[in-house]
């Protein structure tokens, strides 16, 4: 069974792939991010609290991601398997997960911070599926408009420049000790994210062989 966590800064690509690579091998695609924003266009009481953590950059308080992920993990699509996108951000969080399902492959996305801030300023995506646009490196057929269902596409909240910038620091402060923590239990391997969509997704099927 694929039980895969994708690591790596806001703006490596692994939204991207890790759609693509639920489609190929047929499991769920789980990103914590696209729960929290559901939770937050319902107006659940959960996700107006994490709204405003979103927005501004910050990370979502680990009870609330947790219970929202523990509900997603248990649902039948995810019994055969899954690529965790987002999941876990801190050392607490990977313990946490730990608890619930062991993983087989962490696949840390390796990508120079100056392409991320080009990536994430011209990142557009659309509020009803989630699927994801790059004015500059994917763009949409039709301009503005989402390939699937013609929605208007948007611009996350949090792909301003000042909420990028405090995601940077978080993902430097909390995320980026956690690479040592899977190094250790010897599940880490480096893919390099930069070059074309393509060229990465060979290196994930490369480094999950
Ligand atoms: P993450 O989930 O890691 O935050 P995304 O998958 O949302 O990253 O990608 C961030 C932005 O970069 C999106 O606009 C996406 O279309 C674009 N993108 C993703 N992978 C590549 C790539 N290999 N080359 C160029 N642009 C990419
Ligand atoms: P993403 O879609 O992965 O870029 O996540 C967008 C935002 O959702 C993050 O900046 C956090 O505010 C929140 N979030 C997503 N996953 C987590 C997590 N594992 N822990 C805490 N907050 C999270």
């Amino acid at each position: 069974m694929h039980r895969i966590v994708l690591l790596g800064p806001p703006g490596a690509g692994k939204g991207t792939q890790a759609k693509r690579l639920a489609t190929e091998l047929g499991i769920a695609h789980l990103s914590t991010g696209d729960m929290l924003r559901a939770a937050a266009a319902q107006g659940t009481s959960l996700g107006r609290e994490a709204d405003g953590y979103m927005r501004r950059g910050l990370l979502v308080p680990d009870a609330l991601v947790l219970s929202i992920l523990r509900e997603r993990l248990a649902s039948p699509d995810a019994q055969r398997g899954f690529v965790l996108d987002g999941y876990p951000r801190t050392v607490a969080q990977a313990h946490s997960l730990a608890e619930i399902t062991p993983v087989e492959h962490v696949l840390y996305f390796e990508i120079p911070e100056s392409v991320l801030v080009e990536r994430l300023s011209q990142r557009r995506s659309c509020p009803v599926d989630g699927s994801v646009y790059n004015l500059v490196t994917q763009p949409p057929r039709v301009p503005g408009r989402c390939d699937r269902d013609g929605t208007p596409l948007i611009q996350r909240p949090d792909d301003t420049e000042e909420a990028v910038r405090t995601r940077l620091a978080v993902y430097r402060e909390v995320t980026v000790p956690l690479l040592d923590l899977y190094r250790t239990q010897g599940l880490l391997r480096t893919v390099a994210a930069g070059g074309s969509v393509e060229e990465v997704a060979a290196r994930v099927r490369e480094a999950l062989r």
